[in-house]
């Protein structure tokens, strides 16, 4: 049987009031079962491509099909398949926790029952249970953001978009919501994400699109982006603090005061870093440390997204 894409979108552009370009003929293609990063800066069109999915926003020209059905010709049938977490919580924040899902139940036809035992099964999943009677306005930043995710995975979606789904949320949380995330997409869930946080697409997604101005600058898989870093950036921690006047060259890299503390090494990937520590030892440097500069990611990032202004 033929796979159809979970997401394909074909030459889709959006003119807002005829003249503001905020995508230009964008054509992209997610796999069933993929984890999926869309970034880019802001005002890249990332709002307006989930907006267009989601049709809250009328696209000016373009295709898009959602596990096979164009939205077009389909929508309802399209939106059985997809699930979106907007950004801002647009829940009715009087409900209680459980009611926010159940009530969203009934716009999917899903009986009573079935509702029930589907609510609490997700509210576990999110480790909202003890929640499910409190109103939801009283939930913390963090909870209100997983009930989002709650409500979109009811009808039970094969693609779930999520919108900045940890923005502002405290690193603990971050993490226990990438395991969610992860859960979700290893039972079977098709999630594209977009997010600001750079190391969070580089440890989920396997397949990362970059759009900047409403164009895209890279659509591959994560491996191979990375891949294209030709260097790797290290620091270095001092046993001693220390100024150096001339710092020693290394074979196939630089090194790079930060503070009297801290060396950078850039150094060519592949190449041995036993090389550069016995100059440094030669040299009376002791290291007692060292990282990864930056997220790699990051770098790349940058380079693509002509400054990556927001990321
Ligand atoms: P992102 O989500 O990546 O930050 P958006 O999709 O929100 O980007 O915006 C893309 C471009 O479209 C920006 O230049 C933005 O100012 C413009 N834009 C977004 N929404 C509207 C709107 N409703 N009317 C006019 N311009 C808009």
């Amino acid at each position: 049987m033929e796979k159809k894409p979970a997401l394909h979108i074909d030459a889709v552009s959006k003119i807002y009031g005829g003249k503001v370009k905020a995508l230009k003929s964008i054509t992209l293609t997610v796999q069933p079962g993929d984890f999926f990063a869309l970034l880019g800066p802001n005002g890249a069109g990332k709002s307006t491509l989930i907006g267009i999915l989601s049709s809250l926003v009328n696209k000016t020209s373009g295709r898009v099909e959602v596990f096979g059905v164009d939205i077009d010709q389909n929508f309802p049938l399209a939106k059985q398949h997809l699930g979106v977490v907007p950004q801002e919580f647009n829940f009715n924040q009087f409900e209680k926790v459980k009611d926010v899902l159940i009530f969203q139940a009934g716009f999917y036809g899903i009986p009573r029952r079935a509702a029930e035992s589907r609510a609490q099964e997700l509210l576990e999943l999110l480790g909202l249970w003890e929640k499910r009677n409190t109103p939801s306005r009283s939930l913390s930043g963090g909870m209100k953001r997983r009930l989002m995710i709650g409500r979109a995975l009811m009808h039970k979606p094969r693609l779930l978009i999520l919108d900045e789904p940890t923005a502002g949320v405290d690193i603990e949380l971050r993490r226990s919501m990438w395991k969610v995330m992860q859960e979700l997409n290893s039972q079977g869930t098709t999630i594209i994400l977009t997010t600001h946080y750079l190391e969070e697409a580089e440890t989920l997604c396997r397949n990362i699109a970059i759009i900047d101005r409403g164009e895209l600058v890279a659509n591959s898989s994560m491996k191979s982006l990375l891949a294209r870093l030709d260097h790797e950036e290290y620091l270095l921690d001092l046993a001693k603090s220390h100024h150096f006047e001339v710092l020693p060259e290394v074979p196939h890299g630089q090194l790079l005061q930060m503070d009297e503390n801290t060396l950078a090494l850039s150094v060519r990937k592949a190449s041995s870093l036993n090389d550069v520590f016995s100059v440094l030892t030669a040299c009376g440097i002791q290291i007692t440390s060292f990282k990864n500069k930056t997220n790699r990611l990051e770098e790349l990032f940058v380079s693509l997204t002509q400054g990556g202004k927001t990321a």
